[in-house]
């Protein structure tokens, strides 16, 4: 048996995405900036896919943007914003996927642009007030940057009361929301966010597919010059069939989001469970209240014990999927400026254990039977 307990690195791609996919690829192949009727053919999916996803999450097909992905629309936000909006000071935390910490130090270095982060307590909790107080005593234009769930830890950030708090100070909002975007509903509508980010294979998507929301009172120019593609805000010909798999997996989700929302939600707190009466001194890493915190993400850390340096490695060879962080810092907890950021005790072991609707109970009884073995080994 083997188990997949990594869905916040990325997910399955679901059946139905598979299949609409192959079928626009096997249809649709015209250029979608030909005046002719393969390329009209081509336009009209896009369109269609910005309609259907803006319906979703209560924005205007002009405010999508896509891309290559959640990376690039974070690095879109960021860098756009600075050269763009003249935001010369970005308040941001030190626990940002590295799309966005790497777009920061690009324009501090870069465009002069001044970084400031927020203070966040032991489980990632930005403390609003500091982040007041740096917004008020801020003089020049402002873009906070902070996202709505961290992917190594799960902690969630209240979106409506940052948006509220960036309204009254005169600043710009963007909020990466890769690890949120389709597992909770959004009504941009309502929150005051000028920016947020999607990636597709997150939610049982393809991958190298995302988009950029944009509010429509912001104008930008590109950051991937080239020719006039999405209304002249991204160059390069359109990936019609990865656009057509992020649409599809949004439906999807969308559709499903209630019953997945408690099916994993109840997982993660099976696990907790299990590993507290199987395992003594765990502790969990992050928020744990389920309205706090992330239900897809678990970022537990283990008692001392002897092999811990070989854990993931142990686990890998049991057939365990898992990660020690993200994706980029897997394999190594010391180097997950994540932990760092919220003082974690980065002498004991942690592990990321992350769920989708594909997850299943038994394994997670598998994964908690050999954590088992490997602790008392
Ligand atoms: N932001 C967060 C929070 C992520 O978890 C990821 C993916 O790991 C990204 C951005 C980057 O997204 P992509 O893999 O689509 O470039």
């Amino acid at each position: 048996m083997k188990a997949y307990l990594d869905n916040a690195a990325t997910t399955p791609m679901a059946k139905e995405v598979i299949e609409s996919m192959t079928e626009s690829m096997s249809i649709i192949f015209g250029n979608p900036s030909s005046l002719h009727s393969f390329g009209r053919e081509a336009k009209s999916i896009i369109e269609n896919a910005r309609r259907t996803i803006g319906k979703y999450i209560h924005a205007e097909p002009k405010e999508i943007i896509f891309t290559s992905g959640g990376t690039e629309a974070d690095n879109m936000a960021i860098i756009c914003a600075v050269r763009d909006l003249s935001v010369k000071h970005i308040i941001s935390s030190s626990i940002e996927h590295h799309a966005v910490e790497h777009s920061l130090k690009n324009v501090k270095e870069n465009l002069s642009c001044e970084i400031s982060h927020v203070n966040l307590d032991e489980k990632g909790n930005v403390d609003l007030n500091h982040l007041e107080e740096l917004l008020a005593n801020s003089k020049e234009k402002v873009l906070v940057s902070l996202m709505h769930a961290n992917n190594e830890i799960g902690t969630l950030l209240p979106l409506k009361e940052v948006g509220q708090l960036c309204k009254k100070y005169g600043a710009y909002f963007h909020s990466d929301t890769v690890q949120t975007l389709s597992h909770y509903p959004f009504n941009l509508a309502e929150l005051d966010i000028d920016f947020i980010t999607c990636s597709a294979h997150k939610f049982h998507g393809p991958k190298g597919v995302g988009f950029l929301y944009k509010n429509k009172n912001i104008s930008m120019t590109p950051l991937i010059e080239g020719g006039a593609q999405e209304r002249g805000l991204r160059g390069g010909t359109e990936n019609i069939a990865g656009i057509v798999g992020l649409t599809k997996a949004f439906e999807l989700a969308n559709a499903e989001m209630n019953d997945h929302v408690s099916k994993v939600q109840g997982l993660k707190t099976y696990m907790i469970n299990e590993l507290h009466s199987k395992i003594d001194g765990i502790d969990i890493i992050g928020e744990v209240e389920p309205l706090k915190s992330l239900y897809t993400v678990l970022n537990v850390l283990f008692p001392k014990f002897a092999k811990q340096g070989m854990l993931l490695f142990m686990l890998d060879l049991e057939g365990i999927a898992c990660s020690g962080g993200s994706a980029c810092t897997a394999g190594a907890n010391s180097g997950s400026h994540v932990l760092r950021g919220i003082k974690t005790d980065v002498t004991r072991q942690n592990v990321r254990f992350s769920f989708s609707k594909y997850t299943t109970k038994k394994e997670i009884d598998f994964a908690v039977e050999k954590l088992v073995k490997i602790i008392n080994s």
